[in-house]
């Protein structure tokens, strides 16, 4: 089994990329007071964005990713399912 399932609810994990503009769309898994991370299949697992402040908030936030695996832009989804830890 994959380390890096995304969320079932979010939609296929196979279908990463949004058929509009392909921008990959990806679940937060964690939340705490600052940031939010998201799984990533590359060799560091997971990358972190600041949360502007909002924790509580669901929401998709658009990040410009520094990963080679994205190359650009990222939608990552925070859901009532993502786990606020703090
Ligand atoms: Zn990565």
């Amino acid at each position: 089994m994959s380390n890096f399932q995304d969320n079932p609810s979010v939609g296929n994990p196979n279908n990463k990329f949004d058929g509009e503009n392909e921008t990959p769309l990806k679940w937060a898994y964690e939340m705490d007071k600052t940031q939010f991370k998201y799984r990533c299949p590359c060799k560091k697992g997971y990358h972190a964005h600041g949360n502007g402040g909002d924790p509580d908030t669901n929401r998709v936030e658009h990040r410009s990713s520094h990963c080679a695996m994205y190359g650009g832009d990222v939608r990552i989804a925070i859901t009532e399912e993502t786990p606020r830890v703090w």
